[in-house]
């Protein structure tokens, strides 16, 4: 597997403590990169509000587009939990994100079903399928 995307140990630590914050409730957020690095882990509130799925208002979305832009960085990824399946996307993961979300776009599936096992699985959304992606966590 190569490497889809670098990031830093309190990114992957910020996006475990939104999902467990959020459970049983299902998390997301968006990943923003500068220089091809993870810069910042941006929270998002899941407009579903739901156990079984999640959606980022699109208004929201743009807005923090225009900041992160406004800050030089770039979105280059959402994560979202899963909080009583493993941290595979969903098939309904895969039809909401595929359209406009696909490669070069990572999607961190957060998986707590077992709150003190915390589970990080990284993936590309594309052509109505999955694939399991590595991120490298730099120091
Ligand atoms: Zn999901």
């Amino acid at each position: 597997m190569p490497v889809a995307i670098r990031l830093r140990r309190e990114h992957v630590d910020a996006m475990i403590a939104h999902a467990l914050e959020d459970a049983p409730q299902e998390c997301c957020g968006v990943l923003a990169t500068k220089d091809g690095v993870v810069d910042s882990v941006n929270r998002a509130r899941n407009v579903e509000a739901s156990p079984y799925r999640f959606k980022i208002d699109p208004l929201e979305y743009a807005k923090l587009e225009r900041g992160l832009d406004e800050a030089g960085a770039t979105p280059a990824g959402f994560y979202h939990s899963h909080t009583g399946s493993d941290p595979i996307p969903s098939p309904t993961d895969i039809r909401m994100m595929a359209t406009f979300f696909g490669p070069p776009f990572v999607h961190f599936v957060i998986g707590v079903k077992d709150r003190e096992k915390p589970e990080v699985r990284c993936w590309y959304i594309q052509d109505g399928d999955k694939a399991e992606q590595q991120f490298e966590i730099i120091e």
